[in-house]
């Protein structure tokens, strides 16, 4: 059923700290239930009572891609006791509230930013994703998809190799094997993630590294519908023994929060803020302003100074609320633990 489970060196040194303990990876969660992988297989599993006892935020709960130490339980519903240290972490506030943050997905090696060549060409949206992939640990490359629809590919590649600020950028064709340029990061217990808006050609791409029709394409669906029903899987495994975690959450990183990434997705124009006369310059009307002063001459592109602004002050209401959830999350544990030593009298 699977192809073979192949677990990054780190996480198989931590494991070796919980002998009693089997290592697993979770590859779905959905209302609080999980399915998680071992050498043994998949099996349902649920979080022990140790979550909600000590009052865990909801960023300390098992998510897609987490390493997770469990009682296998016999191959019955095992029992998650930890959630092994992340080595990135897709965040983002849980749709509806403004205070929460959901964890979309955890340990992405390699995050694709996609977008077609042929009208889905946007370099906001490009910075944005950059710098939620920034943020979050995971190594950015940009994928421009549908080569063979682009006549200015050289035009592209230069406007958007500026805004990658240093991110490898692959333009291809999933239709002429261009799609072999990615395998060289699906390298054994790496772990992948694709971005972008529907219809770019994500699905044609990991079913390209797949080597088979897993998942439904666009064209698939129009003409021939049902014949591929998608199982929708959340954690795909490659024959190499990469992973790809494929959920909508990931496919969309539509309202992220940045958080440090944007310095690195904008050091161009952080680097000239530096250089207005005044610290606290808000880049209106001061003199000495080096970024006016680079809008006038043309060397800052007007469109990117606003999508600069307009996710400067997104992030800094995303941080209001993370405050705001950090001190009640600090309250609930003060909570627990006085509960906790109660108790034990
Ligand atoms: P997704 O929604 O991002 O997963 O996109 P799909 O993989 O479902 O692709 C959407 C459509 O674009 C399908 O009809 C694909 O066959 C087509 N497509 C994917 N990659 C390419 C490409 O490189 N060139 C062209 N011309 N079409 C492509
Ligand atoms: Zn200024």
């Amino acid at each position: 059923m699977m192809a073979e489970w192949i677990v990054p060196p780190k996480y198989a040194a931590l494991a070796a700290e919980y002998p009693a303990l089997t290592l697993c990876r979770v590859v779905l969660q959905e209302k609080g239930q999980y399915r998680i992988v071992s050498e043994q297989g998949e099996q349902p599993a649920a979080v022990s009572g140790r979550f909600q006892y000590e009052a865990a935020a909801p960023a300390d709960y098992p998510a897609v891609g987490d390493y997770v130490m469990a009682d296998p339980n016999d191959g019955e519903t095992a029992v998650i006791h930890h959630v092994l240290p992340r080595q990135s972490v897709f965040v983002r506030r849980a749709a509806g509230t403004a205070h929460e943050g959901q964890v979309v997905a955890a340990n992405i090696d390699t995050v694709f930013l996609c977008m077609s060549l042929n009208n889905d060409f946007n370099l906001r949206r490009l910075e944005r994703y950059l710098s939620a992939a920034w943020d979050s640990g995971a190594s950015p490359v940009v994928v421009l998809t549908k080569a063979d629809l682009c006549d200015d590919l050289a035009g592209r590649l230069a406007e958007d190799e500026r805004v990658a600020m240093g991110a490898e950028v692959i333009a291809l064709s999933a239709l002429d094997g261009g799609w072999e340029r990615l395998a060289p990061y699906a390298a054994p217990g790496r772990t992948l993630a694709f971005v972008g808006s529907s219809g770019v050609g994500k699905s044609t791409l990991i079913n390209r590294l797949l080597g088979g029709d897993v998942l439904a394409t666009g064209g698939l669906r129009n003409d021939d519908r049902g014949r591929h029903t998608t199982t929708h899987r959340a954690m795909l495994f490659l024959p190499g023994g990469a992973m790809v975690i494929d959920t909508p959450g990931m496919r969309e990183l539509g309202l992220w929060d940045a958080g440090e990434g944007l310095d690195t997705a904008f050091s161009d124009v952080e680097r000239l803020a530096a250089r207005c006369r005044f610290r606290d310059c808000t880049h209106e009307n001061e003199p000495g302003c080096a970024v006016r002063a680079a809008l006038e001459r043309g060397e800052l592109d007007p469109a990117r100074w606003r999508s600069y602004q307009k996710l400067t002050a997104e992030n800094a209401r995303a941080a209001d609320a993370a405050g705001y959830l950090a001190a009640k999350e600090k309250k609930f544990k003060e909570i627990a633990k006085f509960n906790k030593t109660n108790r034990k009298r």
